[in-house]
């Protein structure tokens, strides 16, 4: 559609505008399977169809025991004893030798043999201190805050000052200078969808800047709370001077607007501490060598780090856990195809998809050899398809593998699906990233409710299932996926 916005997936930070995601269902679709005639041969038709015995095989298998519960234990497991695994933290490091130990253990007891590599790099340390909101006037109450990732700290003895309520940068924007100078800006916006309200984590605080406020507060994003407050990195703009922000709870913007907008004259203290530094993390690298092309990779990931509340479960330990068993059930299973089945696990994806930018940076030269890049990080619930970025040719591939899973195959076509592989589509790599019912997503993401009670045992297998013999017919086809 052209409209330049800046998207937030996860989903974590992207820090580049992108084009509008422009979704458009399959199975609406009836021009879709025409323009599809033009690419899918009769032979290669035959050809997928060949696969529906396999894709069966992987399916059962996977939802069914051993490999169930070796998957479902190992990944509650995993996230009972890290919790938390913000980026630059040593839990973090710790989390990363678990996985790489718990991928020896599964993946070097056979001839099938999983090769697994960390790569290092460099991510942000920032680390959350006190934090406290007060309302002072027109009464005293205690407001609960959480720092949004990156802001700098108040001075110790806080920012006391009067508030403001806009409902929209349009609003801020209309205001005169002598109006915002020296308040807290609180960005009161109805919750429309995660795309437009990010908007306001990422830039609030510099737009407030801008205007001369001393502090900025955005409503949580989420469409529903139960006196939640949900975190994320936010971006401060180069030449305007940085001043904290944080995000408040649906039930607290409300009250606050209220009595703004009755004329009462609100005064909140705020205090938020943080250090920032940096620190060495690193990516993780999983593959099952391929027999035939061993050069060429379909790549499954999910990011390993987390904001630094909640547990990760959902974000994204549940993507990350059933990419992760890709290379690891295809072995257990003794499936090894013609291409290798990378698995990555992704570091600091939160602050910024800093993994996935330092592995495109070190892998740059390789980029013909992704036949695929998968990736799922918004939610391991119910599956149903694969949104889908690349040339029609690949499209109408992938439109055609999908109908080997039904009722798993819806397929949405968008041209920056997920959030660590967007920088891989938009060099021409054609990916996907993994549908479900997620319609509850936002009410967990980025906040203390983010734990194992998210997720449900059997929709997080037949997701890794599907995860898996997608994975395996794309890495053994006889062709890859087109490009152009
Ligand atoms: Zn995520």
């Amino acid at each position: 559609m052209g409209l330049k916005i800046y998207f937030l997936s996860c989903i974590g930070l992207i820090l580049f505008p992108i084009a509008c995601k422009c979704k458009v269902y399959y199975s609406e679709r009836l021009p879709f399977d025409l323009r599809c005639s033009n690419y899918l041969s009769k032979e290669l038709k035959h050809e997928i169809n060949s696969y529906r015995d396999i894709v069966q095989h992987i399916m059962e298998q996977m939802q069914s025991a051993p490999l169930k519960d070796v998957l479902y234990d190992e990944y509650t497991k995993f996230i009972d004893k890290f919790g938390a695994r913000p980026s630059g933290s040593k839990v973090l490091e710790e989390s990363i030798d678990y996985m790489v130990n718990l991928t020896i253990k599964y993946g070097t007891d056979t001839e099938e043999v999983i090769e697994v590599k960390t790569e290092e790099l460099e991510v942000p340390h920032w680390v959350r201190g006190e934090e406290s909101v007060k309302m002072i006037r027109p009464r005293l109450k205690n407001i609960a805050v959480i720092g949004l990732g990156s802001s700098v700290p108040t001075p110790k003895e806080g920012i006391e000052a009067e508030l403001i309520v806009v409902r929209s940068f349009h609003d801020l924007e209309q205001l005169p200078k002598n109006d915002v100078k020296g308040k807290i800006v609180l960005f009161d916006r109805e919750y429309t969808d995660y795309e437009e309200n990010v908007k306001y984590r990422i830039r609030g605080a510099s737009k407030a800047a801008r205007k001369g406020a001393v502090a900025t507060l955005i409503k949580s994003i989420t469409p529903f709370s139960l006196y939640t407050t949900h975190t994320g990195e936010q971006d401060y703009k180069k030449s305007v001077v940085n001043i904290p922000a944080g995000a408040i709870t649906i039930e607290d913007s409300l009250l606050l607007r209220r009595l703004f907008d009755r004329g009462e004259k609100v005064i909140l203290k705020i205090g938020m501490q943080s250090t920032y530094d940096t620190k060495i993390s690193r990516n993780t690298i999983i593959d099952l060598k391929g027999v035939l092309y061993p050069e060429k990779k379909v790549i499954v990931s999910g990011h390993i780090d987390s904001v630094d509340v909640g547990e990760g479960a959902m974000d994204d330990g549940g993507g990350m856990f059933i990419s992760w068993f890709v290379p690891v059930g295809l072995k257990l299973l003794r499936l090894v195809s013609k291409r290798t089945v990378r698995s990555i696990l992704w570091t600091a994806e939160e602050p910024g998809l800093i993994g996935a930018a330092a592995y495109l940076k070190r892998h740059i030269q390789e980029l013909d050899n992704i036949t695929f890049i998968m990736e799922s990080d918004e939610g391991t619930f119910n599956p149903r398809g694969l949104d889908v970025a690349g040339s029609n040719g690949a499209r109408c591939m992938i439109a055609q593998i999908l109908k080997l899973f039904r009722p798993i195959d819806t397929l949405t076509e968008n041209d920056e699906p997920g959030s660590d592989i967007t920088l891989f589509t938009r060099k021409g790599v054609p990916g996907a990233s993994l549908l479900n019912d997620n319609e509850r997503y936002f009410w967990y993401h980025h906040s203390r409710a983010d734990t194992l009670s998210v997720q449900n045992k059997d929709d997080v297998v037949k997701c890794a299932a599907f995860w898996a013999a997608v994975s395996y017919v794309i890495s053994d086809l006889s062709v890859d996926i087109p490009r152009d």
